[in-house]
């Protein structure tokens, strides 16, 4: 879940501190693509009240919950295998209208890889999103960039 300091976080949808005066929540680190439409409301403390006003709000709390069923499966796989040899695609896009939508928080193990039905496609649309510039990274790492790596040469 996000850190954040009272008085001095803000909230990224009224821009105020966040505090006791008011409610709010916290969100843990649902996508890293700063492009993504759920970007600035992730990994933040966020009012509640906001929220209930946000267009957001539904979709918020929809990947909220798949977060929350993705991080436990992978918890309880990491437990049961080599976590080096468990991949978690994680949120790539909250816009369901993107192709690569539908590989969100998918999770396999490594020696899978080989026989995923479904790779050709992944790499094609994973290349594509790449290559039309649709994610981009706060910092030099890039996930997508990386779990791609990670598939392709495995
Ligand atoms: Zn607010």
């Amino acid at each position: 879940m996000a850190v954040i300091i009272e008085n001095e976080s803000k909230c990224p949808l009224c821009g105020d501190v966040i505090n006791e005066l008011k409610e709010y929540i916290l969100t843990p680190p649902l996508i890293s693509n700063e492009l993504d439409e759920l970007f600035r409301l992730s990994d933040s403390g966020i009012h509640l009240d906001c929220i209930n006003k946000s267009n957001l709000k539904d979709k918020l709390f929809k990947y909220l919950k798949l977060y929350e069923q993705y991080s436990s499966k992978m918890r309880d796989l990491m437990l049961e295998n080599n976590p080096k040899d468990v991949i978690g695609f994680n949120l790539l896009s909250s816009d369901v209208a993107e192709p690569i939508s539908k590989y969100n928080y998918l999770i396999m193990l490594k020696k899978n890889i080989l026989k995923w039905d479904d790779f050709e496609d992944f790499n094609f649309i994973a290349n594509d999103f790449l290559n039309k510039s649709k994610w981009k990274g706060v910092t030099q790492f890039n996930h997508l960039k990386n779990l791609l790596e990670s598939i392709v040469n495995n």
